[in-house]
């Protein structure tokens, strides 16, 4: 089995960042690229604050830019998905669905995925009314009214996205007061189609074949109300990405993999960037500038584990 330079789990923007870095300094890395080809702005419909992109930019165009800068630098794309890893033994040990690797340092950009309700009838009615991704589904609900649950930016930006297709959006929050940014909240305020239904959580979802209602509560009242529609769109935060990595790598409560400021993580080699070890800023830019300081780092430490084999006059493992 050849033994990889760098290889990077995830396609993201923290990825393909560390990619494109990686692939200018020589390393011609390795990205596994994960189910979601592209991370989260591969479902994103509009990205109006990356910086260059004045008049926005669609998440899918941006991934096919990004993906075609990277190869141009000699990145190598694999269209598979990380599923067990092995940090203890140098050259890292990596399985995916399809292969084994090896790889002399790691960049972990696996992402985050979205956070589930966990009420009945969510998962029995994905597909069939319930979403995750506007832009992926948003044109099934023509003509339809349907709920987007959440107060950020998410499901705001998400809400604004479906008026395009739905008559009504309406907007459950589990509080009187929003948390997503203020631009975005004039935007629903103003859009006629859009109301908010404040201080309520879902705690049903009926079917049974396709979505009808929703069992609401009032948060501050305790009542219980049904609500008719055909469509649930949820956006309430995510969860990392690092369920292979548990045991191995330090994470803090939430699952967060756990990084110095340099992008190091607590196994030397295992250098961690974007949603998987960020749960703060989770943007595009934030995770892509972490994708290129950990690539910068990855290429720092190369260097000395081939200084170090060259003075003791041995080779490095399984180089
Ligand atoms: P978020 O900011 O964490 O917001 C999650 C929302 O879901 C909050 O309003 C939260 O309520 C609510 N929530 C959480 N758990 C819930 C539950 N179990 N039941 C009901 N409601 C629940 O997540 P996000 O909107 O996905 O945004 C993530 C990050 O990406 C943020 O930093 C955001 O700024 C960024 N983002 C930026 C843009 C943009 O700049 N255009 C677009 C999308 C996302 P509480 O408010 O009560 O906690």
């Amino acid at each position: 089995m050849a033994v990889e330079n760098l290889i990077i789990i995830g396609s993201g923007p923290a990825g393909m960042a560390a990619a494109i870095y990686a692939g200018r300094a020589n390393l011609s890395p390795l990205v596994l690229t994960g189910t979601m080809v592209g991370g989260q702005p591969s479902i994103t419909n509009e990205i109006e604050n990356f910086p260059g992109f004045p008049d926005g930019i669609t998440g899918a165009e941006l991934v096919e830019r990004v993906h075609r800068q990277a190869q141009r630098f000699g990145a190598r794309m694999e269209y598979d998905e990380a599923a067990e890893v092995n940090f203890q033994v140098h050259p890292f040990w990596i399985k995916t669905y399809s292969a084994e690797y090896k790889a002399k340092a790691v960049i972990v950009a696996s992402g985050a995925s979205p956070r589930k309700l966990g009420v009945p009838g969510e998962i029995e009615l994905i597909g069939h009314g319930v979403s995750y991704c506007g832009t992926c589904d948003g044109f099934f609900f023509r003509g339809k009214e349907i709920v987007v649950v959440g107060g950020g930016d998410s499901a705001l930006e998400e809400a604004l996205f479906l008026t395009r297709f739905a008559t009504r959006v309406r907007i459950i929050h589990r509080r009187d007061q929003l948390r997503a940014s203020y631009i975005l909240q004039e935007r629903a305020r103003q859009n006629e189609k859009i109301e908010f239904i404040w201080n309520s959580v879902v705690t049903e979802i009926h079917g049974p074949h396709e979505v009808t209602a929703v069992t609401l509560k009032n948060v501050v009242t305790g009542e219980t109300s049904m609500l008719p529609t055909e469509g649930v769109f949820i956006f309430i935060g995510h969860i990392p990405n690092s369920q292979i990595f548990r045991g191995q790598l330090d994470m803090d409560e939430n699952g967060y993999i756990v990084t110095d400021k340099r992008t190091r993580t607590n196994i030397p080699g295992v250098f961690a960037a974007g949603e998987v070890a960020d749960p703060i800023f989770r943007q595009n830019v934030t995770s892509a500038g972490e994708g290129a300081r950990a690539a910068i780092e990855a290429v720092r430490w190369l260097a000395e584990l081939e200084a170090r084999a060259d003075s003791y006059g041995v080779e490095t493992a399984g180089a």
